[in-house]
């Protein structure tokens, strides 16, 4: 049976790190972090994950400013209030939650934000900088499947990674993190061919896809450390909705040696992630090092 990799322990730790380190910056340096979040319209489930953040920032000890604007705002508005923003030498990350309504171009929002206030790590000039190998705001569901892939195993170097999505907030920029570790990494996306055979090479899976168990038990490596980032809503035998994850749990765990489950995984370490972002990012701007 595999090790369960307990994302909500090694989050909990992560955060309780990241508050006593606000300690000390406010003891040391009077500087609070604080973090800016922006929802755009009702979606539900951005509302859930925005409330997360809110709640475990204030936790963490930092000042958490939100913002929620109505569906119907215009994109200049949102642009407006991002450079105001960008000025608040209060605020020192910002988070806008994605997606944003169709009458807005999210490529656009995300670069107004100023590099340096971007805790998403979405900005074109992080995206740079964490290709070319140099110090970045790195995006948090990448970052957090980096912690949870070394709390199980520190030395990845030349192992077979293959990642399952190609999107620009989780499969490219976790691409690169597991190539400066020195894996050997596979990207597969919609048009891969035999998705199957390739997953039964890899020493390390990881499934950012969003379709509820398509990664079959069976294409597990015998060993493999699976990392489950999906989050699928499905209802149940008993008509239930549930909450579970891209792989089929109940059959990989049989094979795999390590593995995330859904929920508890990498959900709260991208929330843990966040906020070790935002301090990293208020530490920065005042020139200040990151207490240890
Ligand atoms: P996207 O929809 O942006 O990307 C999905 C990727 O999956 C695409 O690259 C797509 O390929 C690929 N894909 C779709 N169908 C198949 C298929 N049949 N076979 C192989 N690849 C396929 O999603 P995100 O990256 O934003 O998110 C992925 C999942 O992770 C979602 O469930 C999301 O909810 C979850 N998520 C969880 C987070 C967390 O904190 N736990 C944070 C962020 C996301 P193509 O590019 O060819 O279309």
């Amino acid at each position: 049976m595999a090790r369960l990799i307990d994302g909500k322990a090694l989050a909990a730790n992560l955060r309780q790190s990241v508050s006593e380190k606000v300690e000390l910056l406010k003891a040391e340096h009077g500087l609070i972090p604080g973090l800016a979040v922006v929802l755009v319209g009702d979606n539900d489930a951005s509302q859930v994950y925005v409330r997360n953040k809110i709640i475990q920032t204030s936790q963490a000890g930092m000042n958490s400013f939100h913002n929620k604007l109505a569906a119907g705002v215009t994109e200049s508005e949102l642009l407006d209030l991002i450079e105001r923003m960008n000025a608040d030498p209060l605020v020192h990350g910002i988070l806008v939650q994605l997606p944003l309504p169709d009458h807005i171009n999210a490529e656009i929002v995300i670069n107004s934000i100023l590099p340096q206030k971007d805790v998403d790590g979405f900005h074109a000039l992080n995206v740079g900088l964490l290709n070319i190998g140099m110090d970045s705001l790195i995006p948090c569901t990448p970052l957090g499947c980096m912690q949870l892939l070394k709390s199980n195993d520190e030395d990845l170097s030349g192992k077979n990674a293959v990642i399952i999505g190609r999107s620009n907030i989780v499969g490219k920029p976790l691409a690169t993190l597991l190539l400066q570790e020195n894996c050997t990494v596979t990207i597969a996306h919609s048009r891969t061919r035999d998705l199957k055979t390739i997953c039964q090479q890899a020493d390390i899976l990881v499934s950012a896809v969003g379709k509820a168990h398509i990664v079959k038990g069976h294409w597990v490596k015998p060993g493999a450390t699976v990392i489950d980032v999906g989050i699928n809503r499905i209802k149940s035998e008993t008509g239930k909705s549930q909450l579970v994850g891209d792989i089929e749990f109940a059959e990989a765990e049989k094979v795999a040696g390590a593995i995330t489950p859904v929920p508890g995984g990498v959900g709260p370490m991208t929330i843990a992630s966040l906020l070790q972002n935002t301090l990293k990012a208020a530490c920065s701007q005042h020139e200040v090092r990151i207490p240890e």
